[in-house]
């Protein structure tokens, strides 16, 4: 755990102290509790010499899974991205498919990577969520489905885009890469629209190192994804259809089944420090927590602060006095897919609500690196920072951002 010194009338790092932490602090640090059942099932999988290709674990996996999601099939995979992939596949969409552009560059990558254009739509500023009448407003001929995201683990407003796809005679996928173990009115993701799917990917709260999931209570549906994870094997020697390897192996599948049996902690651990920031962050003028419902379930994966006009200071230069004090605070999902390639450079896309949105957040850490200590000294950080605005910006001027280097990485 890294560790926290308490900020008692010392400098800011940038106006010459010392980092407030003296490790980096990440957003989806991974999780990384009960190793030694972990290496029990990796133990297990050497000694059956059965690594991957529906071992034991993979299948003990899915079967939990559909469970817990209350869904006929859950098929894992070797991560998100090649499940939306597939799912798109298996769904034979074509033509256009409408995304927000508020998303993990990956939602639209998975499209355009099969030659499927995405259609960027506005979320709404409240809740960060696909609009659903900006959804029926970009539906056009070309159109085939509404691939929609349950961002920060919130429920898409999944019955007026049952309305729509069904109108219109669209599929209706939902990315719920955020969304393990939230639930909407009741009813656990995982079992809406045409599919679901899930990334397990180690920066998630629920994690399998890589690793994704699709779920579905469509029969055909479910048999035509395995077929296409498997290079479209039937049996030792027939190939019925294409396919890809988008299998996962033993160890996922190991790491897997040690995290369902952590979930409750898990979530736990998340909601706690969700409940400490919002007490810490409680009247600071110029930021606010996006609020989770009383009694909805959610993960707590995600802290998600937005800076509001009028805020002292730029969202950016609060972030940059963040790393200084190696606070690794994103800034999630910024600039928006419209605004990088190629999808940039294919249209005048106009989303003002999407570039608020997208120019106002910032991810603060949690999960079980983060506990009460951490999350005091984040949020006295924030505070502080926003408290010495003007210095903080005199500070910056003319200063190469750590922001801009760090993520330099081609
Ligand atoms: C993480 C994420 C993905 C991609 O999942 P991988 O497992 O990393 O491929 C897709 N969509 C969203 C919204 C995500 O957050």
């Amino acid at each position: 755990m890294p560790e926290a010194a308490p900020r008692l009338a010392r400098d800011l790092a940038l106006l010459g102290g010392s980092p407030l932490f003296s490790a980096k602090l990440h957003v989806g640090g991974p999780n990384v509790e009960g190793r030694e059942a972990l290496f029990r099932r990796i133990g297990e999988a050497l000694d059956r010499r059965w690594l991957t290709n529906n071992g034991e674990l993979l299948l003990e996996f899915e079967a939990r899974l559909a469970q817990l999601l209350g869904v006929r099939h859950a098929l894992v995979l070797c991560n998100g991205t090649v499940a939306l992939e597939i799912v798109a596949r298996a769904l034979d969409l074509s033509g256009e498919v409408i995304v927000p552009s508020f998303t993990f560059i990956a939602t639209a990558h998975a499209l355009k990577w099969q030659q499927i254009e995405p259609v960027f739509v506005e979320v709404a500023e409240r809740d960060h969520l696909m609009d659903p009448e900006a959804v029926e407003r970009a539906i056009t001929p070309r159109t085939t489905a509404i691939l929609a995201v349950h961002t920060w683990g919130q429920p898409c407003h999944v019955e007026a885009l049952e309305d729509i796809a069904r109108r219109h005679g669209l599929k209706l996928v939902f990315d719920a890469a955020h969304a393990f173990a939230c639930a909407d009115a009741g009813r656990p993701i995982g079992g809406f629209g045409d599919a679901e799917v899930f990334s397990f990917h180690a920066t998630k709260f629920f994690h399998t190192f890589e690793g994704g999931a699709i779920t579905t209570n469509d029969d055909d549906l479910a048999r035509r994804i395995k077929l296409m994870r498997n290079f479209g094997f039937t049996g030792f020697d027939n190939v019925e259809s294409v396919g890809v390897n988008g299998k996962m192996s033993e160890v996922g599948a190991a790491m897997g089944l040690t995290n369902l049996d952590q979930l409750d902690h898990l979530i736990a651990v998340n909601r706690r420090n969700f409940a400490r920031y919002r007490e810490a962050l409680r009247g600071l003028p110029g930021v606010e927590l996006l609020d989770v419902p009383e009694g909805a379930r959610r993960n707590f994966q995600h802290v998600v602060l937005q800076v509001k006009e009028g805020c002292a200071l730029h969202r950016d230069d609060l972030v940059e006095a963040l790393w200084a004090e190696n606070i690794i605070a994103r800034r999630y999902f910024y600039p928006g897919c419209h605004r990088m390639e190629p999808y940039r450079s294919e249209k005048a896309w106009d989303l003002p609500i999407t570039d608020r949105v997208a120019g106002s957040v910032v991810i603060l850490p949690t999960g079980t690196a983060v506990g009460d200590a951490e999350v005091d000294a984040v949020a006295g950080a924030i505070r502080a920072i926003l408290e010495q605005a003007d210095a903080v910006r005199t500070a910056l001027v003319g200063r190469p951002r750590l922001v801009t280097q760090a993520m330099r990485v081609v």
